[in-house]
């Protein structure tokens, strides 16, 4: 009866499956002809400092224009480039851009700031990563760059072995990591010890309700704890209002991004707001 049953329900999804795979294996390939039409952008996003409101590092988001569909989200074509090999090559994109940015960026704002780039779990544990990095990546930048890899945490918990080489092989004083979206990804919490990262970014659903709800701030609070006890900083991502930057200050958070500071803009206009981003006057939390 269950085969049956598998039967039936098979059918009736099926029409479902098939037309979700077509628009799967359409976006595959016009995300290949995106690279080389010139459709894919690199925007950043600033994180402060808690305490002083300097803006310590630019997060690089990549942003897709579709001619037909407009911009498509990141979270909806990064899996499918995961999934197709395709963020090899968009990978490398990425890191060229950026690294081209920065050289931009520099003769403005001079050095000081960080760059802090999304790696998906598909390049880290790519075989020729390393040997990447350490060879073509970093000598793009300047010498003085420092630069932060984000793996988020269920990246680190598939493959965590070839993670963990990966990332203690090319962890220096010019390249640090972080794990992005962290609390939601259910990664032991031991685990943590075999990757030499240093920096939790704890995922903005816990940002979200955290100034009216108790449990939240309860987690927040041991989350950041527990990173500062590890010897790691901690940054809050997705901070809108001014109370919760206020509560995420108050509980040490080390590092803030948020649409409240800013949303993610062009390389452009960072460089026109100069070394000290205009984030909102800093009021010292207090309790
Ligand atoms: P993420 O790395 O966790 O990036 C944070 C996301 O939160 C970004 O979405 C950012 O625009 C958004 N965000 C920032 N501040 C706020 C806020 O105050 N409120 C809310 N609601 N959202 C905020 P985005 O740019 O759409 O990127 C989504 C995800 O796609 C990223 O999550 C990252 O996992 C992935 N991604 C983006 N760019 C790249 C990339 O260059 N390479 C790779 N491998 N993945 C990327
Ligand atoms: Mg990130
Ligand atoms: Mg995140
Ligand atoms: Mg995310």
């Amino acid at each position: 009866k269950a085969k049956l049953q598998g039967r039936n329900m098979s059918l009736e999804y099926a029409p479902e499956m098939t037309e979700a795979a077509r628009l799967r294996d359409n976006l595959e390939a016009e995300l290949r002809a995106a690279l080389l039409q010139d459709q894919m952008h690199m925007l950043y996003q600033p994180i402060v400092n808690a305490a002083t409101g300097k803006l310590e590092s630019l997060e690089a988001l990549i942003r897709w224009h579709h001619p037909k569909l407009g911009l498509v989200s990141p979270d909806k074509f990064i899996p499918i480039a995961e999934e197709s090999g395709l963020i090899l090559g968009l990978g490398q994109w990425i890191f060229e851009t950026v690294a081209r940015d920065c050289h931009l960026l520099r003769q403005t704002l001079g050095p000081g700031v960080r760059c802090s780039i999304n790696v998906s779990r598909v390049q880290l544990v790519d075989s020729n990563f390393s040997h990447y990095v350490s060879r073509n990546l970093l000598s793009r930048f300047p010498k003085d760059q420092q630069l932060t890899f984000e793996i988020t945490e269920s990246a680190l918990i598939r493959d965590s072995e070839r993670a963990a080489d990966s990332i203690n092989a090319l962890c220096s004083q010019q390249l640090a990591f972080a794990i992005d979206d962290f609390g939601v990804g259910y990664s032991s919490l031991s685990s943590l010890r075999e990757f030499k990262v240093s920096n939790l970014k704890i995922d903005k659903s816990f940002i979200s309700h955290c100034t009216h709800n108790a449990s939240d701030r309860t987690l927040l609070n041991a989350m950041i704890e527990m990173a500062h006890s590890l010897g790691m900083t901690t940054t809050a991502e997705g901070i809108e209002t001014e109370e919760q930057r206020a509560l995420l200050q108050e509980l040490g958070c080390d590092l803030l991004q948020g649409y409240l500071f800013s949303r993610p803009v062009t390389i452009e206009e960072i460089a026109a707001q100069g070394w000290f981003y205009p984030v909102k006057q800093l009021k010292v939390a207090t309790l």
